[in-house]
């Protein structure tokens, strides 16, 4: 989570950019500025231009920018239609392999799913032949003595005026969207191609089977990629993308375990509640503080004066260890407990409550209504009503 910036925020979504993603464009502008080829008809790179390398640089960097503002199209389309259909989206990141919306729920009903996924790859087809068709009108670009279709352009070769490098960036936009467009509807997760299958499976299937059958066939893929990856002339590259993408669909299927197990399942029916509750007043010493986390056996606890009251802090097992144990009898919990509540509301399904404590990498939530303690809710105790639910599926 750190490893992002955010930049902007654009329909009120914030938009944040990873550091791989950063990586990812140093490289492209590299590599643009450093490069020519053909493909297709398509001039990529600069490298051709008859001009100095800083100049080609910059043009670079344009083209890059306007590439990579495509991609963030991408994930806002997803986005929209998802908003449209009365889904939260929390924020996007842009990362080496492209974007991410992170929503708050992925839509149960597979329409709308097939309607949020499919309009990523639609618009980046869309740009990819809208930009492919204003090259072709005002180009292509002409290159001396060198009408092949595919093949590296030797550098210096095209004439350098500004239409030449609008032409050249207009090839590299349309290109890679069109790259991007078709590789996103491979029909394995994380690509949209996967969740597009799985919304067609799940028009026939109950969800969680539609998912294992998507993810299978994503493994699949991934495995068939990774092999030809590795076979001479091995591609790393190839084989990167097959490990990301097969442990993306593990992913998925791990979510989605998740998010369907724990259906209708709200906080409040996990949480350990108030009457119940262990608290330690602010006063406590650390080894007052011990006895109790001996005698409970629990890691972290609420602070306050009393059930009533509003919570101070949380007092955990980590913070203790940062007190030297000849200073047990003296430092008091308030001295060293966390006042940065992370806290849930009992209403809120317990999927929600399991994915702040994994963001926040912390074991527990306290449950706040009203500024008022209701409830502590556990990783452990999330987990165990998974399993029982699993077990016992119609009881609740
Ligand atoms: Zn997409």
């Amino acid at each position: 989570m750190k490893w992002s910036i955010q930049i902007g925020r654009i329909l009120g979504i914030p938009i944040k950019l990873h550091i791989t993603f950063l990586i990812i464009l140093f490289l492209f502008i590299y590599y643009f500025a450093a490069i020519s080829f053909k493909v297709g008809g398509l001039v990529l790179g600069f490298n051709a231009l008859d001009t100095s390398f800083d100049l080609k640089l910059l043009y670079s960097t344009i083209a890059s920018i306007l590439f990579f503002s495509t991609i963030l199209l991408h994930e806002l389309s997803h986005s929209y239609i998802a908003r449209s259909n009365g889904i939260n989206i929390q924020s996007i990141t842009l990362y080496i392999f492209g974007g991410v919306a992170q929503m708050e729920e992925i839509p149960r009903n597979p329409k709308i799913e097939l309607k949020m996924t499919a309009a990523g790859p639609g618009i980046s087809l869309f740009i990819g032949i809208l930009t492919y068709i204003l090259y072709d009108f005002f180009g292509p670009v002409h290159l001396e003595g060198a009408n092949f279709y595919f093949g590296e352009i030797s550098p210096n070769v095209i004439q350098m005026d500004p239409m030449n490098a609008l032409l050249i960036t207009l090839g590299i936009i349309s290109f890679y969207n069109i790259f991007l467009g078709i590789f996103n509807l491979l029909p394995a997760f994380p690509m949209d191609g996967g969740r597009i299958l799985r919304a067609f499976l799940a028009m026939w299937l109950p969800y969680l089977e539609a998912t294992k059958t998507a993810v299978a066939i994503g493994k699949t893929f991934a495995l068939l990629m990774g092999l030809i990856g590795l076979l001479p002339p091995v591609n790393p590259f190839l084989v990167l993308i097959a490990f990301f993408v097969y442990f993306g669909a593990q992913g998925e299927e791990r979510e989605t375990y998740f998010a369907v197990s724990l259906e209708g399942i709200k906080v409040s029916d996990v949480m350990t509640p108030t009457p119940n509750l262990v608290y330690i007043p602010p006063d406590c010493t650390i080894s007052q503080l011990v006895e109790v986390m001996f005698r409970f056996k629990h890691m972290g606890y609420p602070v306050q004066e009393d059930l009533s009251g509003p919570p101070l802090g949380i007092i955990t097992f980590h913070d203790v260890r940062k007190v030297r144990e000849e200073l047990h009898d003296t430092v008091k919990v308030k001295e060293v407990m966390s006042k940065d509540i992370i806290s849930v509301e009992p209403g809120i399904n317990a999927y929600h409550a399991l994915q702040i404590i994994a963001k926040n990498q912390i074991g527990r939530l306290l449950v706040i209504q009203d500024n008022k303690i209701k409830g502590i809710i556990t990783m452990k105790d999330i987990m165990r009503k998974m399993e029982f639910m699993n077990m016992y599926p119609n009881s609740q």
